[in-house]
């Protein structure tokens, strides 16, 4: 395995760098406490390639991989891990309907994601089937040209200020294969939305339940065939998964890289932090643990990026350990902080929150866990 950058990926991550630096970190903090969904910025970092970044070129996209696309998630979450997480919530969704759209759909959808002149959500989780997403009932029922929706679904990314809707509802009988991919606007009648979830963190962007009531739409919007909404959903969350893994390990790096200049200042019994042993061995195994973090990840994505027949169960163990080794570097970060690590102007109590929720959404890490046992041990 060779994780030396090449050229390109180098300019590609020194440009998410730098967009970070200049247009997210200096304002994350206000926008969490303002609860501020910063629109205009991920529509300047669409501007960039950063909307459709492996959707393809035809279409407006970036037509990169999986590998740039970790590279892009960690430099922007150096800045705001809750906006860029959105941001690969948005193009989860642009590539779906660009890799199992027909053509019409591509050509009238693809082009404004990629742009952002669309914000994409990505329906699948409802408040009685979370982990076990196959159990949805959401129902959308073929009336004539159309599919009629019927059903609610739970803590919806972005909704209210989507303009597209990626919904994954019942046409057929129990279980997954009875679970349709279909595409519903934001001005259907009979799609409503609850109120914005108040939350731990992730505060920079919305979450609210997205209600269908005899919502309408044509069937055009079905995207693949029926039946094969889910395995459509579950591919879209294997790239999910390691940018939601490289959102948390560029929130952490950042905590680590501001603890460190915090450390060089700060002084107790006539010393500064960074002269105490104790505190560097520990220095030491969080850089550690973002390195290890960050070798696997990419590991994980060239395995996607090739098509490997292990690629689901890497991404799986990928979003699982870097999630978990992220938040404890960042909580690592907010002790040596001491009580101003505490402090919301200091931005790393806000990171903490942020990350924590990685460990829950896109799978939780016990779910993660499942699909590895399952890889290892299959139908025994
Ligand atoms: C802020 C936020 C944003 C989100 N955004 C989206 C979104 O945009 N789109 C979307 O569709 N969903 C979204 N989600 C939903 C998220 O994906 C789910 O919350 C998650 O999948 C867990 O489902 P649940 O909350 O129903 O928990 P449950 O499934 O009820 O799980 C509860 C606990 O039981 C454990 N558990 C469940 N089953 C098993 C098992 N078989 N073995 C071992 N442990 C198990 C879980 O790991 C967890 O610890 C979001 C959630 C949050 C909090």
């Amino acid at each position: 395995m060779d994780f030396s950058l090449s050229d390109d990926r180098s300019a590609i991550r020194e440009m998410a760098e730098a967009f970070s630096a200049e247009h997210m970190a200096p304002f994350a903090v206000e926008w969490d406490e303002n609860r501020h969904f910063p629109v205009e910025t991920l529509r300047a970092a669409a501007a960039l390639g950063m909307a459709g970044i492996y959707v393809g070129e035809e279409h407006g996209g970036s037509g990169l991989g999986r590998f740039e696309a970790v590279l892009i998630f960690e430099a922007l979450s150096k800045g705001c891990p809750t906006v860029a997480a959105f941001l690969s919530i948005h193009n989860m969704c642009a590539w779906m309907v660009d890799a199992y759209g027909d053509a019409d759909q591509r050509a009238r959808w693809v082009p404004a994601l990629a742009r952002m002149e669309g914000i994409a959500s990505y329906c699948l989780t409802e408040a009685a089937s979370g982990s076990d997403a196959a159990a949805l009932r959401t129902r959308a029922r073929r009336e004539g040209d159309h599919y009629v929706l019927d059903g609610e679904k739970q803590f919806i990314s972005g909704a209210g200020a989507s303009d597209l809707y990626v919904v994954m509802a019942r046409t057929g009988g129990e279980g997954p294969d009875g679970i349709s991919a279909i595409l519903v606007e934001k001005d259907t009648p009979g799609l409503s939305f609850g109120a914005n979830e108040r939350k731990m963190g992730w505060n920079a962007q919305p979450t609210r339940a997205v209600r269908f009531d005899g919502a309408r739409v044509p069937v055009e919007n079905l995207v693949g065939t029926e039946g094969q909404g889910f395995r459509i959903a579950m591919a879209g969350l294997d790239g999910g998964r390691l940018n939601i893994a490289a959102c948390s390990l560029g929130g952490a790096q950042g905590a680590l890289d501001r603890t460190l200049a915090y450390m060089a200042d700060r002084r107790a019994f006539g010393r500064v932090l960074t002269d105490f042993q104790a505190l560097q061995f520990r220095l030491a195994d969080m850089a550690t643990d973002l390195e290890v973090s960050r070798a696997f990840l990419r590991h994980a994505a060239s395995a996607l990026d090739a098509k490997a027949p292990e690629a689901t169960k890497l991404c799986a163990m990928a979003k699982r350990h870097v999630t978990d080794a992220a938040f404890d570097v960042a909580n690592d970060a907010l002790q040596l902080h001491g009580g101003y690590g505490y402090l919301t102007e200091y931005g790393i109590e806000k990171i903490v929150r942020d990350l924590r929720v990685h460990q829950i959404l896109e799978g939780t890490n016990e779910i993660m866990r499942l699909i590895v046992a399952r890889h290892l041990i299959g139908g025994r």
